[in-house]
């Protein structure tokens, strides 16, 4: 009988374990970590040149979606960052580009500027930023109120859209870098000072220490995965002859008049270098992660997209970057390890957006792309009507075409005609008539790409789908922001307590994400959710 109880009793309280287990998760910390421009298939490509403990930890021991995707044209950073935190389209989140026009003001804004707040840590212009533009929640903001703001957060990242906008709209500690003065800064949005640890982190001496010798990791000839170093799409790299390996930062990044460019970190692996230790140290002196409420730390790598814009997406400095990223997930996750304690975190991983190849790189290998040079293409007659054309969307000055007792449709079907006889037009949307949306089927790519892109409050008149053999002149080597899966398809990893170990062939969307991890933490979802929870990854 005594046996019996004592069973029993164990048996109940296993049981109440395993039902408490189902509904609240004991997370400590959420590490959020944004590579700027990892497309899916640096995964695959670089594998066998990663280390066993940092990619391949997360991905052999956790979850990896391997078709996951953006599911809106404009694939830029402010949008994916509000995406992956928002669990929804810039159709709701506000983010419709880095920069777009905004009717109602009659300019283009940036999606970060805000000119009611102040620069802390700085008095240069990069601190009057705040996340007033983005329209919804955030996953770390309902954690913050589902905790009765006990719960933390903190973002940091090189550019302020990814730190700002991943950490939302009630974010403690939000930072980001100054590249002029080589410090991270923050806005009066925030804070009133920079904590003393991080006015210590940004001195000097400690910066310095970061510009160093770049070499390739391994062995230059190892790196069979990428083009040759010596090309013709590269861009000139500080005041380097040819942007060839190595790399003497030190001297590269020096003056004429003894100050330092600090382009030498943003456009080196060492820009992650810094970030990690920041973010590491911003970890320990804010006790993130150290009592049972979950705190949020959202890290965004951009090192890696100033690379992949300048050397080119089949670079060896970009395969490099990875290599050594890899090793920093790698610290970060050992760190994690002994800090927060293993079974006490929940990492999940993704990109902003993925990279289109250099289109002359390209063009030299078969694949016949093209050069948008201009899109202004409107006779006066036409162009005067025209008030804006950004993110795929054209603003008609409908006053002027009132005046001018000229009609509106008349003026679209004239545009629309004109465009559509552009080679690198593919398509052209009247986005004011919506009887025409009834007419066009619901599973139609490019009229769904542009519209998941548009919030109405920045709805142009008409919209276009570009051929996708046809990119826009850049100075970048390589760019992104179009609508291919070159630019749309992205890795979604998660990793740590109550993740289920796997892999999924489904075709998701990154703005399952926030869903999901609401789900794991028992919060509410942001409130414009859009996005499922991602079942197969979830214990
Ligand atoms: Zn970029």
């Amino acid at each position: 009988m005594k046996s019996f109880l004592i069973f029993f009793f164990f048996s109940i309280s296993l049981l109440s374990q395993q039902d408490d287990n189902k509904i609240s998760s004991d997370v400590k910390l959420v590490v959020g970590i944004v590579v700027d421009q990892m497309k899916y298939e640096y995964i695959p490509k670089f594998w066998n040149k990663y280390g066993e403990h940092g990619f391949k930890r997360l991905i052999n021991n956790g979850f990896l979606a391997k078709n996951a995707h953006y599911s809106y044209a404009r694939t830029s950073t402010g949008l994916g960052h509000a995406t992956i935190v928002t669990g929804t389209t810039p159709s709701y989140h506000g983010i419709v580009g880095n920069d777009w026009y905004n009717p109602a003001q009659g300019k283009e804004i940036y999606c970060v500027d805000d000119n009611n707040v102040d620069p802390v840590g700085t008095t240069n212009k990069i601190g009057k930023k705040s996340p007033k533009n983005l329209l919804t929640t955030t996953v770390s903001d309902e954690n913050r109120i589902s905790s009765n703001f006990r719960a933390k957060t903190l973002s940091v990242s090189l550019k302020d859209r990814a730190a700002i906008l991943s950490g939302g709209h009630t974010s403690n500690q939000t930072f980001w870098f100054s590249e002029k003065e080589g410090i991270f800064v923050s806005s009066s949005y925030y804070m009133e000072k920079l904590p003393d640890w991080l006015i210590e982190f940004n001195s000097k001496k400690n910066i310095h220490n970061y510009i160093d010798f770049w070499d390739t990791y391994y062995d230059i000839d190892n790196y069979i995965e990428s083009g040759p170093d010596l090309n013709n799409y590269e861009g000139k790299f500080l005041n380097k002859k040819q942007s060839i390996f190595p790399y003497d930062l030190k001297k590269l990044s020096k003056n004429r008049d003894g100050s330092t460019d600090y382009n030498a970190i943003k456009y080196s692996p060492y820009g992650n270098e810094i970030l990690k230790d920041l973010a590491l140290k911003a970890i320990i002196e804010e006790e993130l992660g150290s009592d049972d409420i979950t705190d949020f730390v959202h890290i965004g790598f951009s090192s890696p997209d100033y690379i992949g814009h300048k050397f080119g997406s089949n670079s060896k400095e970009v395969q490099d970057t990875y290599i050594r990223l890899d090793r920093t997930i790698e610290e970060i996750l050992n760190f994690l390890d002994k800090e927060i304690g293993l079974n006490n975190y929940v990492i999940y991983l993704s990109a902003d957006h993925g990279i289109t190849h250099s289109p002359d790189f390209l063009a030299d290998n078969k694949i016949p792309i093209n050069k948008i040079l201009s899109s202004k293409v409107f006779p006066p007659q036409l162009n005067q009507y025209i008030k804006n054309i950004s993110n795929y969307n054209i603003f008609l000055d409908k006053d002027k075409i009132v005046n001018m007792k000229e009609d509106i449709d008349d003026i679209k079907i004239k545009i629309t005609n004109l465009l559509l006889s552009e080679p690198w037009i593919y398509d052209v949307y009247d986005f004011t008539n919506f009887k025409y949306f009834e007419t066009k089927s619901s599973d139609n790519y490019s009229l769904n790409m542009l519209l998941n892109n548009s919030h109405p409050k920045y709805r142009g008149d008409l919209a276009f789908f570009v051929n996708p053999f046809w990119v826009k002149q850049s100075s970048s080597t390589s760019n992104h922001g179009t609508p291919t899966t070159y630019d749309t398809h992205v890795p979604i990893i998660f990793y740590g307590k109550n993740i289920k170990k796997g892999v999924s062939y489904n075709k998701l969307n990154v703005k399952d994400i926030a869903p999901t991890l609401a789900t794991i933490l028992g919060i509410n979802f942001p409130i414009l959710t859009t996005g499922k929870i991602i079942v197969d990854a979830i214990k």
